[in-house]
């Protein structure tokens, strides 16, 4: 019936309405959002608390399933996938970085990352390597063996970001990265970001409530009330 003209690479929400149940009425918290993001670039989703951010992240992430629009990534359409297709596209697809780090406190930092390996069905072997390499891409080659407890807060969120990018993603989504960090330590993990985004070719969207971060993202967009502006560059 609809045919989209997506392109085959980056992530593509079109006209995205998502209500969730309120007291006797729902209430909006995406309102035809429209975003396009190409792979290798990073757009930055600014927005004050509330205006719907995570709830983008979350139907970009296809964990919801919005009242109408389309998601499409990577020339996947998402509409009408059942949930095992949608859980199998996630793993091999879409990488995602939560607020909180939520690492296991009993694994070593390269143990977190592989753990994601072994979901996808990798070797030990193989998963070890590949875990020692996202962790060098990451700055952290000599915390391997380290468990969260004996890593910083910006160490702990970079394991975060190395543990998302272990399944090669194609898309790449990171919500409020720098919430728990110092101004210095939250401009590192976004340059961090912006250079893993340019070098691995993954469509990033970053949520942030911090603008003042936004030096080396390709395009910002503001959120108000779940209606998005157009990405505008970062630095016109
Ligand atoms: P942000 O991430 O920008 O703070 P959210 O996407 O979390 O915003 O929330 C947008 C709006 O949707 C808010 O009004 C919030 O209270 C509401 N909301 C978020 N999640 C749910 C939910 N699961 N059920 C009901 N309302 C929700
Ligand atoms: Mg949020």
């Amino acid at each position: 019936m609809t045919t989209t003209t997506a392109t085959s690479t980056g992530l593509h929400l079109a006209d995205i309405t998502l209500t969730y149940p309120d007291g006797a009425g729902r209430l909006t918290a995406l309102d035809h959002v429209s975003l396009s993001v190409p792979a290798g670039t990073i757009t930055a989703v600014v927005g004050p608390s509330g205006s719907g951010k995570s709830s983008l992240l979350a139907v970009a992430a296809t964990l919801i399933t919005p009242d109408s629009g389309l998601v499409n990534i990577a020339g996947t359409d998402t509409h009408g996938l059942g949930r095992d297709e949608l859980t199998a596209l996630r793993r091999t697809t879409i990488g995602i970085v939560f607020q909180q780090p939520n690492l296991l406190p009993s694994l070593t930092a390269a143990e977190q990352l592989q753990v994601m390996a072994h979901l996808d069905g990798r070797s030990p072997a193989k998963a070890r390597v590949r875990a020692l390499d996202m962790l060098d891409a990451v700055g952290l080659a000599d915390q391997a063996e380290r468990r969260p407890h004996q890593l910083s807060g910006g160490q702990r969120q970079r394991v975060n970001i190395a543990r998302a990018l272990m399944n090669d993603p194609v898309v790449l989504l990171v919500d409020e990265p720098t919430s728990a960090l110092d101004h210095e330590r939250g401009a590192a993990v976004l340059d961090l970001i912006t250079t893993l985004t340019h070098r691995k070719a993954t469509a990033t969207v970053l949520v942030t409530h911090d603008r003042s971060l936004l030096t080396t993202v390709d395009a910002v967009a503001e959120v108000h009330d779940g209606r998005l502006t157009a990405p505008a560059p970062a630095r016109a």
